[in-house]
């Protein structure tokens, strides 16, 4: 596997797989990188001729500083990891490589979408990740574009920025991969102690017990049930919790027939923030 940190170098690398007109796959990773990310790599490898995995731990998308400083940072595990599952090559690029001058602003427009869930409790994180997906995408320009379903709102706003780009790079989403005991894999669970870990596990279950409240009694008994449940779990304090049509992200207090709707959740698990989402019929 090559491992580049220069744009340019990057450049020579690609210029001559797009000579040989060969297809790219590009996933791209915060780093910390677990099964899940691995799981995209070979959905990559499957349908494109060459694969690239860039890790980066983008400033501009954490909007709570602590949270970026804690962080996990990796690069040569994450390497190993990228190596074994023979990615082709990786980009880790400085901060100053991404972001060359300074204070760089930029101002996405997603309407509806960034004002709500993740971007209402995280303001200017999507605009952010738009930020560094977009410089992602010109530089590296791939035939397609591999995202985890388990950031579902990530995967929409993405979708949106290559339409505004009048790009025809593919986003493709791939599903979520979960640790045996249901919860979903993220670089953040291993900033967790054991207790927390311990009590990690709730998510998933509870998410799964509101999917059937949700089928039987509807979605307001769902929402009480879920506040419910956490507010009886010390050590976690619920984000929010919503059921959306699956289409558009809109958040529903009743199911439109016909159409499929997916239940999100962010909840603190001591001081780690946990996100996921369920599909409901
Ligand atoms: P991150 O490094 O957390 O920014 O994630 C990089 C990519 O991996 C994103 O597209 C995530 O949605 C995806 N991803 C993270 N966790 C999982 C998971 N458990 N299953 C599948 N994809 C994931």
């Amino acid at each position: 596997m090559l491992i580049f940190t220069k744009i340019a170098e990057l450049h020579g690398y690609l210029s001559q797989i797009k000579a040989q007109n060969k297809t790219v796959g590009f996933v791209p990773t915060m780093g910390a990188l677990h099964e899940g990310h691995v799981s995209l790599i070979k959905y990559s490898k499957n349908t494109c001729d060459y694969t690239i995995c860039s890790v980066f731990v983008n400033p501009t998308q954490f909007n709570d500083k602590s949270d970026l400083e804690r962080y996990p940072r990796m690069p040569e595990k994450d390497a190993a990891l990228l190596e074994s599952a023979y990615c082709d090559a990786l980009f880790m690029p400085l901060v100053k490589e991404m972001y060359p001058g300074k204070n760089e602003k930029a101002d996405f427009n997603f309407g509806y979408l960034d004002k709500i869930l993740e971007g209402a409790h995280r303001p200017g994180h999507f605009n952010g990740v738009a930020q560094i997906v977009k410089r992602f995408f010109e530089i590296v320009n791939p035939d397609k574009a591999f995202f985890g379903s388990k950031d579902y709102q990530q995967v929409m706003i993405v979708k949106a920025l290559v339409k505004q780009m009048h790009s025809d790079i593919e986003i493709v989403a791939c599903p979520i991969l979960r640790e045996e005991d249901g919860l979903a894999m993220s670089s953040r669970n291993a900033l967790m102690s054991k207790e927390e870990r311990t009590i990690a596990t709730n998510v998933p279950l509870i998410m799964q017990k509101a999917k059937q409240v949700a089928e039987v009694k509807g979605i307001e008994s769902a929402k009480q049930f879920v506040a419910e449940q956490f507010a009886e779990i010390p050590g976690t304090r619920l984000d929010y919790f919503e059921i959306c049509n699956a289409e558009t992200l809109e958040i529903l207090s009743e199911f439109i027939p016909g159409k499929k709707a997916v239940a999100v959740i962010a909840v603190f698990v001591g001081k780690i923030r946990l996100i996921d989402n369920l599909i409901l019929n």
